[in-house]
């Protein structure tokens, strides 16, 4: 039988649920007054149990039937002979508060998987709706949008087949900022939104979304009919990993890494007092060609200053070997020259 010191640790695990709602609270409130899981002790004389407990404990005691007089045999539940600890009552506001509780954290499991535009984007050509997916390729993850005639009825039903998710997301963003004034829709705010209120905010908006792959344009339908249609540059949304191409677009100019690397050279050399020949032998650079990026610290201060922060996009065009010329000059106003006329023959390679 239940002896009266777990009859009311059992209580009192029931009363701060119906409180607390949440099994987590309930063991740490516990814990923290210092209870323990029963000791047992075997016939061979082991001891088990006595640890302080776990949420899983909890919620093995607020499902057991024990506790309301019954016992649980083979599924089917029976009267028991022992007293009841807690009333049915009780009993079964727990039971609703633990199953609202896994119902949420399955929706809250699956908005991983909610596209923002689910529901929203539909196929033109097939007039049918296009749905999130991913999928796994190494460690990366894809995800796109895919037309749902092309999953039913294969791809060459469909011109559109599946379309980039990050790509089509920023997209109907640029375009829906133009056409609509609400201010919760722009940068800040709306990255500052969840998901699932940006899902909320966006459909209050917007009625429908129509891609053509084959026109190569974006209809937006808003719920007062309104509708306005951009054009857009398919190979852009064709089913190319977003990760790649993030990186080319954002990776520094190679004169500018080139020029970096040459500042840190001529750090290490300071710092460590050492030789070009020793930090060759360490990092496994030919000599003659760390000397070559090593010079580049000896162009003006303006051309520096020019490759580390400009914009100036012809800086991905200019080789670092091109600045030889301009270090070949002493005078800065000489070399300014030189590197005005390389930004212009750059623009020729364009
Ligand atoms: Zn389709």
């Amino acid at each position: 039988m239940i002896n009266p010191q777990e009859a009311r640790i059992v209580k009192e695990v029931f009363d701060l649920y119906l409180e607390k709602r949440s099994l987590l609270s309930v063991t740490m409130t516990l814990n923290e007054k210092g209870y323990k899981t029963k000791l047992h002790t075997t016939l061979q004389g082991k001891k088990y149990g006595g640890i302080s407990l776990k949420s899983t404990n909890i919620q093995l005691i607020l499902k057991n039937v024990f506790y309301i007089g019954k016992v649980s045999y083979q599924g089917q539940i029976y009267d028991g002979e022992q007293e009841r600890i807690v009333s049915d009552d009780v009993f079964k506001k727990a039971q609703e508060i633990l199953s609202d509780n896994r119902r949420e954290r399955r929706i809250a499991g699956t908005t991983k998987n909610i596209g923002l535009l689910n529901s929203l984007l539909r196929c033109k050509a097939c007039n049918c709706s296009m749905y999130y997916a991913y999928s796994m390729k190494g460690k990366y993850k894809y995800h796109y949008y895919l037309c749902m005639n092309a999953q039913k009825r294969g791809y060459k039903n469909c011109p559109t087949r599946l379309v980039n998710a990050q790509t089509i997301e920023n997209k109907l963003l640029e375009c829906i900022r133009k056409i609509t004034p609400d201010t919760k829709l722009q940068g800040d705010l709306w990255n500052a939104l969840t998901l699932q209120d940006q899902i909320k905010l966006l459909k209050s908006v917007v009625r429908q979304i129509n891609y053509d792959a084959h026109e190569g344009f974006l209809e937006i339908v808003l719920h007062n009919e309104k509708s306005c249609k951009f054009s857009l540059k398919l190979k852009e949304l064709k089913h190319i990993p977003p990760h790649k191409k993030d990186i080319e677009v954002t990776k520094e100019p190679p004169i500018r890494q080139n020029l970096i690397f040459a500042h840190q050279i001529a750090d290490t050399m300071k710092e460590k007092d050492c030789s070009l020949h020793q930090i060759s032998k360490w990092i496994g650079i030919a000599h003659p060609r760390l000397c070559q990026i090593a010079s580049m610290i000896n162009v003006s201060p303006k051309i520096q200053e020019e490759i580390l922060f400009s914009q100036d996009k012809r800086l991905y065009r200019i080789p670092e070997y091109r600045l030889r010329d301009i270090l070949s000059e002493t005078d800065w106003e000489k070399q300014q020259e030189i590197w005005n006329d390389l930004l212009k023959s750059s623009d020729k390679q364009a």
